[in-house]
């Protein structure tokens, strides 16, 4: 079967390293591959406005940044379809369809939605959880199924969303006896450390926590965020302690020997700088140092070429609403084969059908 890959981004702000190693690179490397038959990436403003209804502004003024942000790590609109949620009214009618076949104790056992939900204090908040927001997954398999997508480069914990979709596939293709919606599967980092980066204050890197480094940060605003990461307290010649250090799952998850040739000579690679931390005699200020000459490299050409980017923002412009209207039509069709299996579909057979029914 040739892959049809679908992914996309709340418009929530700007992307960030945990974007980038999580699911932008996977992007690029998919994109370049060239093995697939389509490719959408999808900015999700319906859903970031689950849990920003109050504040559409915001999610407004973050399409053309996740934009900026998708090209300027190279996704290529010549080869990537980008398409706006909210404009692809098939979408919302796929999700009324599906809610009917996820349980509400299902919605509300979603690990990640568990998460997301006490992260952002909707428990312990007299309003609650709004229903939007837990059923979000449901919307989600909407996006998926509307363009026949099969492969899903995302973070880990997308991995739940992903399972709830293949569920509302199975449910969906049993009930009204058709195959007309496909499975899908997640396309993963294959460093384990890019799954779910951590933000520079140990939970998990969120647009939605104030914890992230962005692509656009520039060099003093990276040292900074760089230097603000906790260290254990010890002595300089104590053994230095890898686990849940947050400096070292960053050189994890973007130093190269490159770098080491560039910054850091006296050792050939991460595994060697591993061991002779553990040793102790290297201080956090020093792998800190190396640290910020790292993410200096990485983010500097993105973060360059997105001011590049950002002088012809009607082009982008154009490029979303040349994609929205190709997603249109693929969602459209699924709608209609969606609505025939369910038998839903008022055309001339209903018509005479009815007709016959009452002559
Ligand atoms: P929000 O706080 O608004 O939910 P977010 O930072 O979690 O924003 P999303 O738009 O929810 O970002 O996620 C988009 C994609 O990026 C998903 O595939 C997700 O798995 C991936 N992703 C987000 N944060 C991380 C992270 N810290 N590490 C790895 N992947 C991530
Ligand atoms: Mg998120």
């Amino acid at each position: 079967m040739e892959n049809i890959i679908l992914t996309g981004d709340r418009p929530t702000g700007r992307l960030h390293i945990g974007h980038y190693v999580g699911s932008l690179k996977q992007r690029v490397l998919l994109q370049n591959e060239g093995n697939y038959k389509d490719f959408f990436i999808l900015i999700a403003d319906t859903q970031a406005l689950t849990d920003n209804a109050g504040n559409p502004q915001k999610v407004r003024d973050n399409i053309v940044e996740v934009m900026l942000d998708y090209l300027a790590v190279g996704l290529d609109p010549k080869k990537v379809t980008f398409c706006l949620q909210s404009e692809i009214r098939a979408l919302s009618e796929l999700t009324m369809y599906y809610m009917n076949l996820v349980t509400l104790p299902r919605v509300l056992r979603n690990p990640t939605v568990k998460s997301e939900v006490k992260m952002r204090g909707f428990d312990d908040n007299e309003e609650g959880v709004p229903v939007g927001f837990a059923t979000y997954p449901i919307s989600q398999a909407a996006d998926i199924t509307a363009f026949k997508s099969n492969l899903i480069p995302v973070g880990d914990d997308q991995e739940p969303m992903i399972e709830q979709t293949r569920e509302i596939v199975r449910s969906f293709n049993r009930i009204y006896n058709t195959d007309c919606l496909v499975e899908c599967k997640s396309f993963l980092p294959e460093n384990n450390v890019c799954m779910r980066l951590p933000g520079t204050d140990n939970a998990k890197m969120s647009k939605s926590l104030d914890n992230c480094i962005y692509l656009s940060d520039e060099d003093d605003v990276i040292k900074k965020k760089v230097n603000s990461i906790a260290s254990f307290p010890r002595a300089l010649e104590e053994p230095g302690i890898l686990e849940n250090n947050i400096a070292f799952i960053y050189l994890d998850a973007f130093v190269t020997d490159e770098h080491f040739k560039k910054y850091y000579p006296e050792f050939n690679n991460l595994d060697e700088l591993k061991s002779s931390y553990q040793k102790g005699g290297i201080g956090d200020g020093t792998i800190k140092k190396f640290l910020c000459n790292v993410m200096i490299d990485t983010i500097t050409p993105i973060r360059e070429k997105r001011k590049e980017l950002s002088k012809n923002v009607e082009e982008i412009l154009r490029v979303l609403e040349d994609g929205t209207r190709k997603a249109n039509t693929v969602a459209d069709q699924t709608l209609k084969e969606v609505k025939e299996a369910m038998g839903i579909n008022y055309d001339d057979t209903f018509k005479k059908e009815q007709i016959e029914k009452y002559n």
